[in-house]
Order: C-alpha cells, then structure tokens, then sequence
C-alpha cells in the first residue's frame, strides 16, 4: 500500500515525499506541474502529471495504484493573487478538493492529511492561536482553505473519510542535503525574496507596511521549517492508520519574528548588508499570527526540531545559493 502526495512536486509536498521514503513508504507523487518542479520529485517515488479536477484521470491513478492515504498539497497559496484572482483559488482549492473527494470515496481511500493554512483564523482574537479560535478569513486564499476544511467535516460525517488539517503558519527552509528547496515563480514570500538581495537578483526587498502595532511597526509571523512541517504530515497519516478521529492541529514553533528581524538574520546568515525600502500594506495581511502547536505536541507527538530563525534561513541561503530549479 502507498501514500498519494497531490502536490508532490511543490514546496513543502517535496519535503514530505523525501521524508516518508527515508522512512521506508511506498509514494505515489501526483501534480500537474503547473507549480511544482519535476525535479523535485524523488527519484523513488511513481509520478504522475495531472490535474485533480481531472475525475478520469484521479479515477485511473487511484483504481491503478493501492492507496492508503492521500497527502493533498495540491493548491495554490498565495495570498497576494488570490486578492485579485480569487475564481482562480475557488476553482482549484474547492473545486479541486470536491473532485478529489469523490474519486477517493469511489475508490474506497478513507484517510486524507491536507494543507491548512493560518489564514482561516484572519485578525487573530489573541496570540498565541488555538485551533478553537475565531475563523474569520481576511484573504480569499484563507476562506477557500476553511471551505476545504469544512467540506472534509461533512464528507466525514455521510462517508466516513477521515481527516487531519494541518494549518501551517510560515513554511519556509529547506532540505539538508540542499537537493530541494523553495522555488516560486513568481516568488512572493519573505525569506526567498530577502535572500535574493545578497544573491544580486534585486536590489531590495520592500517592507509591505511599518505602521502595524507590533514591536518595530512590521507584520510578525511563526516562522516553521518545511521539514518539521513534513514530519508532521506522517505523524497525520500514522495517526490515522491507527484508527483515530478526524482532527485539526496548528503547525508553529510558537514564536513569532517581525520582516525587519527577519531581514536582520538574513543579514547575519549571509554575512551581506541587505538594503529595504518601505512600502503600503498588502492586502488581506493580518498584523501578527503567532500559533500555538501545543495540542500536534500532545496529541500526535510532533516536536519541530528548528526552533532557531537563524539556523531555519541557513538552510534556505544553502539552497538558494546552489539551487537546482
Ligand atoms: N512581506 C514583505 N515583503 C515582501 C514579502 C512579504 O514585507 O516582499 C511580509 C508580508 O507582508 C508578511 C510577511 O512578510 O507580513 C510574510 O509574508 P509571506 O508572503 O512570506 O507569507 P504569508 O504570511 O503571506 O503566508
């Protein structure tokens, strides 16, 4: 039996195919490419290129391979777009993730593990955030997710697929063997594009608002390496194998670091001056989004091992130094 990775060749999907085949899994990599990178994929893993709102052909992969539990990544992320495209969240992240769900009760897979985000919570109610808070998305990026999350409820209840959300803060890092890493085109998040500067690939990265009321005046976000992010994943899948109920858990190390510490490590990491400009707020950014991972430690065991911004935009610097793709 195999886990399906949807997604498989993006970012953190990447991530948690190279982790479950260290740990001796069978993996079945689906993802249309539209995002994710072929060579991302590992070498190990069976990959088929295609969409999941594509039912004939989710029907033949999953008909065709013996699937135990589906990792589902396959979604697009961006806050920024999804402000100014949102058809395009609806259509992929919902629609997506109905097809998705159909095929799977056809084929009898009972047990999904999928990428949440803490954009459901939007203008969090207090720091740290609780998976019991207020869901008041400020992004339509946000809103899709808690749409997925509340379609895995009812198809839970009428068809007994069993679920984990896990509902990321600020994914970012990259794999110790420097192999694969973060790669967005265009890229749009903080580390990336600070890192970018030392790289001479732009002049200066622009601070999206210094008026927020945090600490210097900047947006403050957990920032949690993508390979405790993949960590947690198989704890989700072992989770569920063992039998247990549908569950959301957040995913943080519960520390929350302002853009301009950000761009202070980078500095640190890189050894170069990295020169900033101020710029308007983003849309839909809330002001600060700190989690508590306090009940992924308790319930599924999970215990990030980079608790450390530093040696997190370490790894990123040795990717994106000698990055493949
Ligand atoms: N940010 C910024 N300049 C950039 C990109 C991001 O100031 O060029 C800020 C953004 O407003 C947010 C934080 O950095 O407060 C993290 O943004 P990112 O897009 O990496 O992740 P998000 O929080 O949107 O998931």
């Amino acid at each position: 039996m195999a886990i399906a990775v949807l997604g498989g060749a993006g970012y953190i999907g990447s991530h948690t195919v190279y982790e479950l085949i260290d740990r001796g899994f069978d993996v079945v990599v689906i993802d249309n490419l539209q995002t994710g990178h072929r060579e991302a994929v590992h070498e190990k893993a069976i990959f088929y290129e295609g969409d999941i709102r594509d039912a004939k052909f989710l029907d033949e992969v999953f008909h065709k391979e013996k699937i135990e539990a589906v990792i589902h990544f396959a979604a697009n992320s961006l806050v920024g777009e999804s402000m100014t495209n949102p058809l395009k969240y609806y259509d992929n992240n919902v629609y997506g993730t109905k097809v998705l769900l159909e095929s799977m009760v056809k084929n009898g897979i009972n047990k999904i593990v999928f990428s949440s985000t803490a954009a459901v919570y939007g203008e969090p109610e207090r720091i740290p955030i609780l998976e019991t808070d207020r869901t008041v998305p400020t992004n339509t990026y946000g809103e899709t997710k808690l749409a997925m999350e509340k379609m895995f409820r009812w198809v839970d209840l009428a068809h007994g697929v069993k679920y984990v959300s896990l509902r990321y803060f600020n994914a970012c890092g990259a794999h110790i063997s420097g192999k694969i890493g973060e790669a967005h085109n265009p890229e749009t998040h903080l580390i990336p594009l600070v890192l970018q500067v030392p790289l001479h690939k732009r002049e200066c990265i622009k601070i999206f608002g210094e008026d927020y009321d945090t600490k210097d005046g900047t947006c403050v976000r957990d920032y949690i390496h993508v390979t405790d992010l993949a960590d947690a994943h198989i704890l989700a899948v072992k989770y569920l194998m063992d039998g247990n109920e549908s569950n959301v858990f957040n995913l943080g190390n519960g520390v929350g670091f302002t853009v301009k510490e950000v761009i202070a490590s980078a500095e640190k990491v890189t050894g170069e001056e990295i020169s900033a400009q101020t710029d308007v707020r983003r849309a839909g950014d809330p002001a600060q989004l700190v989690a508590s991972s306090e009940k992924a430690k308790s319930v599924l065991g999970w215990k990030p091992k980079f608790d450390d911004l530093d040696k997190i935009v370490e790894t990123a610097w040795n990717w994106h130094k000698n990055a493949r793709y």
